[in-house]
């Protein structure tokens, strides 16, 4: 009988592969972490449906997947740069921010250099037999078992409700836009959203990526088109010193600062706000550009349809009064919500969650259940609500790999103090700047 894996990922996004990549660093040093990683896909990609042209990364290519742990590592940005003979042009260019489209290829070409990920895995259910945890397969394979688990399936699109009976068709959310046959030549278009993908989106439609739109009304909730805040103060929230002062917060005041800090991680990039600006000022100077219709502080508050096109209707915070237009196409970019994968159906009653029905996280990535507590199941992009707004940003993506290792096997393999602290969050916290001791080493 196969013994069972250390470690089973479940879904092999940038998250995970983070973990796989430092894993494998690991093993290279003479530790035996036997790790396999899932993924449904045929092949690695990154977001292929929002690969528009010209979309740029938010985040500095040095929070790669394994830099800010391991800069030695083989999988650091650098080193793709270096591997694929153009480190000097990338440094002469100058870029304030790597295109998406680079970003994809970099991940890319780590998830082909790992041996422990696997396409076209598809997981169906996760059970726990005999001391370990069973993976079911989708297309009925032997299931895999595995003593602990690291749950990296992302989140799923978030879809209004009064937008679902009519989801479909021409009404649907951005994540697959890029890659849709789709022409808007002629038609009414709402784009709902006023995040980075509503402004991609709505530049698109200005160059007319998809042909000339009769008209396109952007709504955003937001009170206007609001730039993400890049700025030095801002980002100590994704410090690892931030994330522990958060961690201890009762939950009752984080959901609020959580909320508060929204623009740190979903605000518009200033370069896009800019470029939209101008485009918007040089095309109003040739020609009427009021089939443009750029409507913020709106909230959607219903959709119908009726005669062939959609009525949507806004709530303008400004005046609180009602506004409507029709929309031939509906573009959502709404963002993503956490919701408990549909492979957990089954096995959720062993899961703790809190009243909103998300993981309860230790400090070190382990989610609460009633099992033996040395079979762990972690899990990556979950816990914004308890570790704070950096959890589904990839800023301190390698941090919190090295924090869930760390866990896994018992010991420090990786030294996470961190000698700086140039704001001082709470006098009488003491600093929590090591994972938490695990429970029993690996091997135990
Ligand atoms: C368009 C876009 C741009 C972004 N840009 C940035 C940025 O610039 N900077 C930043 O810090 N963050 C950015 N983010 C946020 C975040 O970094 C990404 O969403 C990131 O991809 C999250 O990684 P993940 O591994 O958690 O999830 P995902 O990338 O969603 O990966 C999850 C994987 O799980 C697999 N999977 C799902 N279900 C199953 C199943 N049942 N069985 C097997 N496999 C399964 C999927 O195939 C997928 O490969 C961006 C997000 C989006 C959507």
């Amino acid at each position: 009988m196969t013994q069972p894996l250390d470690l089973a990922g479940l879904g092999a996004g940038p998250f995970n592969l983070s973990i796989a990549a430092l894993i494998d660093g690991l093993n290279r040093k003479g530790e035996q972490i036997n790790s396999r990683f899932f993924d449904q896909k045929q092949a690695f990609s990154w977001h292929p449906g929002m690969l528009l042209p010209g979309v740029r990364m938010q985040t500095s290519y040095l929070k790669d997947l394994v830099t800010g742990i391991d800069p030695t590592s083989e999988y650091t940005f650098l080193n793709y740069l270096v591997e694929h003979k153009r480190f000097y042009q990338f440094l002469t260019a100058e870029l304030s921010a790597v295109s998406r489209v680079e970003y994809a290829d970099y991940l890319r070409w780590a998830a082909e250099k790992l041996p422990m990920i696997e396409y076209n895995s598809s997981i169906e259910a996760v059970d726990f037999k005999d001391n370990a945890f069973e993976l079911h397969f989708t297309d009925g394979r032997e299931p895999v078992k595995a003593n602990n688990l690291c749950l990296g399936t992302g989140k799923r699109p978030y879809i209004p409700e009064s937008v679902r009976p009519y989801l479909g068709g021409n009404v649907f959310h951005a994540i697959g836009i890029a890659q849709r046959d789709m022409s808007v030549e002629g038609l009414k278009v709402a784009i709902i959203g006023g995040g980075q993908t509503g402004a991609e989106v709505f530049e698109n439609m200005i160059d007319q990526l998809w042909g000339k739109p009769a008209s396109v009304h952007w709504v955003s909730r937001r009170a206007n088109y609001e730039p993400l805040d890049e700025t030095p103060f801002t980002n100590e929230f994704f410090t690892p010193q931030y994330v522990n002062e958060f961690y201890h917060l009762p939950e009752s005041v984080k959901a609020n600062i959580v909320a508060s800090q929204k623009l740190a991680s979903d605000g518009i990039s200033p370069d896009t706000l800019k470029a939209l600006y101008q485009k918007l000022y040089e095309l109003s100077l040739q020609q009427d550009i009021s089939h443009l219709d750029m409507r913020p502080n709106r909230e959607l508050t219903d959709m119908n349809y009726q005669k062939g096109t959609h009525q949507i209707t806004v709530q303008n915070g400004m005046n609180h009064q009602t506004e409507t237009f029709d929309a031939d196409v509906v573009i959502l970019c709404t963002g993503f919500e956490t919701a408990l994968p549909s492979y957990l159906d089954g096995f959720s009653s062993r899961i703790t969650t809190d009243e909103n029905g998300q993981f309860e996280l230790n400090r070190d990535f382990q989610v609460g259940w009633d099992g033996p507590q040395q079979n762990r199941i972690y899990a990556v992009n979950a816990g914004r609500h308890s570790h704070g707004i950096a959890e589904p940003q990839m800023s301190l993506m390698c941090w919190r790999s090295a924090t869930i290792i760390n866990s896994l096997l018992g010991k420090e393999v990786y030294n996470l103090k961190q000698a700086m602290n140039l704001v001082n969050w709470q006098q009488s916290q003491p600093q929590q700047t090591q994972a938490a001791p695990a429970q029993e080493a690996l091997t135990a």
